[in-house]
């Protein structure tokens, strides 16, 4: 007993030693081709896949290793380099970047080490069970039932999902370990992985038994995927992904109907043909909306239906998978918006690719129920982020720098700034430039050609007199914070015949500027005008008035702010008369 647990220890100090010899870079390899064949068998719950992969050492230093990553309920079964199969160690690494809370890990001798940006290719063969599993969020303490609707991939008889990267490895990756416990670990390891892959490509050719029943229906999320309905004793479909850009490959399998509409193809589940056909409804409305703010679809929007009404929804480009069971037209309407916004204006950089969507969503209520609805439903999304901007404001001034480049809208990984804070910058930017301006900077969009982080500031000068640099620089290129505007003083002066003209100042105790609307109230009406206020900065404007001004009230909410106690200003005694 005491030898065997001797042994045991030996073995455990010499693997971890062999790993750490080698002071493995999991992150070196940017895994830049996929051409997979993936065999799914739903009565089985099983997945088995053959196919090539390419590396490319996007490292500064050759690498003689290279570690390759799937789901723990997986397991490796071969992987050859030029016919020949290579020595691999497999063990289990533990990270949440999939939902089993655990990966398993190859760690493979390569035949010659791998010089920077040179690539290799690799054939590999893996295989296992794909079962319901939300272990990563048990584990933290996440109730079981709650835990299930937030991870629902399963291969099953009746429903198949498999989503790729940050749910099931179905699909080899290379991480550094995610942790949920850490609130930004995972959010940051998935940024990075899908930075690399941005311009990979993936080759799909996915065969499913058909058996006696019906063949279900494959959609998966790729640029292009016919599918040959049965060879054979099978379903077979064959897809590519032309770039990954931020797509997460994921493939959907069951007994679906279609509602299939010009703007969007409706998938769902049997018994949910109302709620379906109210959300293929309230796509077809929107559509001329999405089309005259960010032009015609470039792709078809999918949705597809998932069962438990619970069951959190999730988005990858143009698809959507929801539970379609509710017939409320609004929420319907408000999710149809940022689908086909996904589907009109593809981007790379998710500020623009979510910002905008989020910022259709807005347009939506405004075309619903006026301005104040869309501020309001900002307001919402405003407190999502307006906490991760105070954290900051504790910091010291050099951790803080670092942050405004780290944590500007260009470069985050926090989905509370890439959706929430941006919309309101895509809303901030229309009330500068006006519909037009925005709406023909959309039309001249091309996405190949976002390379620079300007490349959209440039396209929106081009239609505005405006100087937008200091915005961009304040919002999107640096996160300075949020603003914080007070009515510093006003004066009121009688004009001829009978009118006031107020001199106003604002003061901005924030270190974001802003173009910020004012409004001077008085008996039975207001006038509204805008005027710019830098960050740590004063802005003067007069304003007339027919009648005694009675307030003044800074920021009508369209503009993010840290502090709102302090917008409104009285004007009382003389200065009213
Ligand atoms: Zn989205």
């Amino acid at each position: 007993m005491k030898f065997r647990l001797l042994r045991f220890c030996f073995l455990c100090i010499l693997s971890a030693s062999v790993v750490s010899a080698f002071s493995l870079d999991r992150e070196a390899f940017t895994f830049t081709s996929y051409d997979l064949s993936v065999r799914i068998e739903p009565e089985q719950q099983r997945l088995g896949v053959r196919g090539k992969i390419t590396l490319r050492n996007d490292s500064t230093t050759p690498q003689k290793i290279a570690v390759l990553q799937i789901s723990s309920s997986l397991d490796w079964r071969s992987i050859r380099a030029g016919g020949k199969l290579l020595q691999f160690v497999s063990q289990p690494y533990n990270s949440d970047i999939d939902h089993t809370g655990t990966l398993s890990e190859a760690i493979v001798t390569l035949p010659d080490a791998v010089a920077p940006k040179s690539t290799m290719d690799l054939d590999i063969a893996y295989e296992g069970i794909i079962v319901l599993d939300a272990t990563r969020l048990t584990r933290i303490g996440t109730p079981e039932s709650a835990a299930h609707s937030t991870d629902w991939d399963q291969i099953s008889t009746n429903f198949t999902a498999l989503r790729g990267v940050g749910y099931v490895a179905w699909y080899p990756i290379a991480t550094e370990d995610a942790s949920l416990a850490d609130g930004k670990s995972l959010a940051e390891v998935l940024g990075r992985w899908k930075m690399r892959e941005v311009a990979s490509t993936m080759r799909l050719q996915i065969a499913v038994p058909t058996g006696e029943g019906e063949a279900p229906e494959l959609v998966v999320n790729a640029t292009t995927c016919p599918v040959t309905h049965e060879v054979g004793q099978e379903f077979l479909a064959d897809c590519t992904y032309r770039s990954l850009g931020w797509v997460v490959p994921a493939v959907v399998l069951a007994n679906y109907e279609v509602i299939d509409r010009s703007a969007i193809a409706v998938h769902f589940l049997r018994g949910h043909d109302a709620s379906a056909a109210n959300y293929a409804n309230a796509a077809e409305k929107m559509s001329p909306l999405i089309s005259e703010w960010f032009g015609a679809p470039r792709s078809k929007a999918q949705t597809t239906d998932l069962a438990d009404p619970n069951d959190a929804p999730f988005e990858s480009g143009p698809l959507l998978l929801t539970p379609l069971t509710s017939t409320d037209p609004k929420l319907a309407g408000l999710a149809a918006a940022h689908q086909l916004t996904h589907a009109a204006f593809p981007s790379l950089r998710p500020w623009i690719n979510e910002g905008l969507a989020h910022f259709a969503q807005a347009l939506y209520l405004e075309h619903q129920g006026g301005r104040r609805a869309a501020l309001d439903y900002m307001e919402l999304h405003r407190s999502a982020f307006s906490a991760a901007e105070g954290e900051r404001e504790k910091q010291t001034t050099a951790s803080r720098s670092e942050d405004e480049v780290k944590q500007s809208l260009i470069n985050t990984s926090n989905e509370e700034l890439y959706r929430s804070k941006a919309m309101c910058v895509w809303w901030m930017l229309r009330d500068m430039v006006g519909d037009q301006a925005l709406k023909k900077a959309f039309a001249s969009y091309h996405p190949d050609e976002n390379k620079e982080p300007s490349y959209i500031q440039h396209l929106i000068q081009a239609q505005t007199q405006k100087d937008l640099e200091w915005f961009f620089d304040d919002w999107v290129y640096r996160d300075r914070g949020l603003p914080d505007f007070k009515v510093e003083s006003a004066f009121t002066r009688k004009t001829l015949p009978e009118g006031y003209m107020l001199t106003i100042t604002v003061t901005n105790l924030g270190t974001a500027g802003a173009e910020v609307p004012l409004t001077v109230k008085f008996a039975g009406g207001e006038v509204t005008q805008r005027l710019v206020v830098r960050g740590k900065s004063n802005g003067v404007i007069r304003v007339e008035v027919l009648k005694p001004p009675e307030e003044i009230v800074v920021n009508d909410g369209s503009v993010p702010e840290r502090n709102k106690t302090n917008n409104v200003f009285k004007i009382e005694g003389e200065a009213a008369k």
